[in-house]
């Protein structure tokens, strides 16, 4: 017993001593991810600004921002996050990693390709208007979302864990990444990429926020209807269309699980039926990833920490 309380605080010692010894940025879990997937960059990080760029042939494809972020009992971590699209194809790349005015690093990454279904989509008259319609508001509504979903808020951290799937007795209808062609009701055709997951239930259904996180947006938009957004870390945000009612209002704090509106078929939707979506760096990823890791691996960080800091002195 006493031996292992020796250890500890040597451990913690050296963890407490020699902190900035995390001298290069490393990727978690590893340098792979999936197409829809998104990769976390740990560092040791002096509190300035981080910036990345995932090339590929030397030509810039994404980007994304980080720093050091407080995340409670006192503890401080460089990290940046960077959401890898669904359609980004499979390859080799390199994350150049950037400290505003200090060094910067060049991280090999692989994109994994994954299956994505087919589905078609048939509209009626109504809908098919709603989607091909030029109304100048809709394309400022796809503006304003569209920008609001690229911004980095180095203090928005409410929630590192898991999320939470937003409705009971989740049915799922349609997947993230689904390969869409919707038929219109004059026959033609448009091809679309499902950027979250729908969940089918009846009307009226309770909706929870998916994790802790402040409301970014709630308002009514021509195509998704009642829409709900909300913030739960620097660059991370959930998005919930088509609800019937919405309970929330813009800059309000939520816990995890609260009730944030009701399942509707407001906007464009063939049914009553939550459509429910996660951003990271603007990029839509798959949400399911969320309901079974944390989103910030922060044992990992921390176990390399300790790791890193023995063969330094060892
Ligand atoms: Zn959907």
């Amino acid at each position: 017993m006493k031996r292992l309380r020796f250890i500890f605080i040597l451990i913690s010692l050296f963890w407490i001593a020699s902190y900035p010894l995390i001298a290069q940025p490393y990727l978690s879990p590893g340098n792979e991810v999936e197409q829809g997937g998104y990769l976390q960059v740990f560092f040791h990080n002096g509190g300035g600004p981080l910036e990345a760029e995932l090339l590929q042939e030397g030509r810039s494809q994404l980007s994304a921002q980080g720093g050091a972020l407080r995340l409670g009992r006192g503890n401080t971590m460089g990290i940046l996050l960077m959401g890898i699209p669904s359609t980004l194809p499979p390859g080799e790349y390199i994350l150049n990693v950037r400290e505003e005015g200090g060094e910067e690093w060049n991280l090999p990454v692989r994109v994994l390709g994954r299956d994505f279904i087919f589905e078609e989509i048939v509209l009626n008259r109504k809908m098919s208007d709603l989607r091909t319609s030029q109304e100048k508001r809709k394309a400022e509504e796809s503006r304003i979302l569209g920008q609001l979903l690229y911004e980095y808020h180095p203090e928005a951290i409410w929630e590192t864990g898991k999320f939470m799937v937003p409705v009971p007795e989740p049915r799922i209808t349609s997947r993230f990444g689904d390969r869409r062609t919707f038929i219109y009701s004059d026959d033609k055709t448009a091809g679309s990429i499902h950027l979250g997951i729908d969940y089918g239930a009846p009307a009226g259904t309770a909706v929870a926020a998916c994790g802790a996180g402040r409301v970014v947006m709630s308002c009514e938009r021509i195509l998704t209807g009642h829409t709900v957004v909300i913030e739960h870390f620097p660059g991370v945000y959930s998005l919930y269309y088509h609800l019937e009612t919405r309970f929330v209002e813009e800059g309000q704090l939520l816990e995890k699980g609260e009730q944030i509106g009701t399942i509707g078929m407001t906007g464009l939707a063939t049914g009553a039926h939550l459509h429910w979506e996660i951003r990271i760096s603007g990029i839509p990823v798959e949400p399911e990833i969320f309901l079974g890791t944390p989103l910030i691996d922060k044992a990992r960080y921390f176990s390399k920490l300790i790791l890193e800091n023995f063969h330094e002195r060892w």
